[in-house]
């Protein structure tokens, strides 16, 4: 058997609202495009939302959007994937990495002193929420791997993104959400060069996602509810055969799954080989991102910087996720890992 780590889940309202757009003649700033911000925002509960062509692109504009340029100090975390600390670097401010929780595997923003940062930058990793609380400085919320939990309203803005291995796909794509029109209002401008009317006011990019794209989003999104639930169905059958497997730790329950990563208390990394030899598809989410070859050589970090984001990085294995894998599956999958 071979089972792949994700795969999309497109259907017919997917194809059909694509050929609506191919037919269209409007490729870009059409229908489609108006249609799926305009329900974004209703579902995740904000006054706008913005699409753009990554989540990577959406948390580029956010920090521009926040004034937060070279003299800013930006607080994210090592166990996240890159782009969260990308974009800190995109803008050339101060990158101040703070470790996770063990549990959680979120930042602990209750730990952290302010007095000193100018944003912060939680991730909601692997869709369960990071509590956020009252801060006083700016908070940008990477939400790209928790659509359809309650995430995107707590900080000045939200990004979410659609890879195919999203909770929502659109091929590329992602969405910035805020109540703030006035982070909206710039951060539109910058998605199209810049442009305020016929004139280009700012330094701007071209971060603009196509009609084809938010059709295949719009069709997605209203089918949430049924994405959320086979999700979570899914990691209920895991849930069910390895709770009590003592070597294991399985992840805690979650509105929205974004992948099924557990923690091995043995050899991952042959458990890893095992599985790969079997066709069963497995990644070590997440590489630290302090301890990339980037991060070490620009930066000087190094193995201790951040212990518990290094000791979780070393026992996680993300296992196959995706709406529609079986039942027989994921008991495949599960025999594998405990032979
Ligand atoms: C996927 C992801 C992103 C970036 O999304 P892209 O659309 O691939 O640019 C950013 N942050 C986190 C935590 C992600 O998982």
């Amino acid at each position: 058997m071979n089972i792949p780590l994700s795969s999309p889940d497109i259907g017919d309202l997917e194809k059909k609202y694509v050929m609506e757009v191919l037919d269209s003649q409007q490729l870009c700033f059409g229908e489609k495009q108006r249609e799926f911000e305009r329900k974004f925002a209703e579902y995740v509960g904000t006054k706008y939302a913005l699409s753009v062509n990554s989540g990577t692109s959406g948390l580029h504009l956010c920090l521009l959007a926040l004034g937060l340029e070279p003299w800013a100090t930006i607080a994210t975390t090592p166990f996240s994937f890159i782009a969260s600390a990308n974009c800190i670097n995109f803008v050339g401010a101060e990158l101040e990495l703070v470790d996770i929780d063990d549990d959680t595997l979120n930042m602990d923003l209750t730990r952290l002193d302010t007095s000193l940062l100018s944003a912060v930058l939680p991730v909601h990793v692997f869709g369960l929420p990071c509590k956020i609380p009252k801060m006083g400085i700016s908070i940008i919320e990477d939400a790209c791997e928790a659509l359809g939990a309650p995430v995107g309203t707590e900080g000045d803005c939200a990004v979410f993104a659609f890879y195919p291995n999203k909770q929502i796909t659109t091929g590329e794509g992602g969405m910035i959400v805020t109540d703030d029109k006035k982070i909206y209002d710039l951060c539109k401008s910058m998605r199209n060069q810049g442009r305020e009317g016929d004139s280009f006011v700012r330094l701007g990019y071209n971060y603009r996602l196509s009609d084809i794209n938010c059709a295949v989003g719009l069709a997605q999104l209203e089918r949430i509810e049924e994405i959320l639930v086979k999700r979570r169905q899914v990691a209920n059958w895991y849930k069910e055969r390895l709770k009590d497997v003592d070597w294991i730790i399985v992840p805690e329950d979650r509105k929205s799954w974004f992948v099924y990563v557990i923690r091995v208390k043995k050899d991952r990394d042959a458990l890893m080989q095992k599985l790969q030899t079997k066709g069963v598809q497995c990644k070590n989410y997440f590489q630290p991102i302090h301890l990339t070859p980037f991060y070490r050589r620009e930066f000087g970090y190094k193995e201790g910087d951040f212990p518990v984001a290094e000791k979780v990085s070393k026992e996680t294995i993300a296992l196959p996720f995706f709406n529609n894998l079986t039942e027989k599956q994921v008991d495949y999958v599960c025999e594998v890992l405990q032979e």
